[in-house]
């Protein structure tokens, strides 16, 4: 519990305004239960076209496949408008 103390500063990069978005993803929900990354997005393909990157650089899934795909939608959840 005391190896993931530093990440990165980029949850201060925002491409839009306001925090963003009716989809929201959470790394835990995929089962990466000692990351706390989340993404936020207008549309599911908005969330994925951010966990990829993201998958790739900290958990190395390189290929990040239909079944890593669907695995992630699946844990991509709606926020109540
Ligand atoms: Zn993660």
């Amino acid at each position: 519990m005391a190896q993931d103390t530093r990440k990165p500063s980029t949850s201060t990069q925002s491409t839009h305004s306001g925090t963003g978005g009716d989809y929201s993803f959470r790394c835990k929900d995929a089962g990466h239960n000692d990351c706390s990354w989340e993404a936020h997005g207008h549309s599911e393909d908005e969330v994925l076209r951010k966990v990829e990157p993201h998958a790739r650089e900290r958990h190395h899934i390189q290929n990040f496949d239909e079944h890593t795909r669907n695995k992630v939608r699946g844990a991509i959840r709606r926020a109540a408008a």
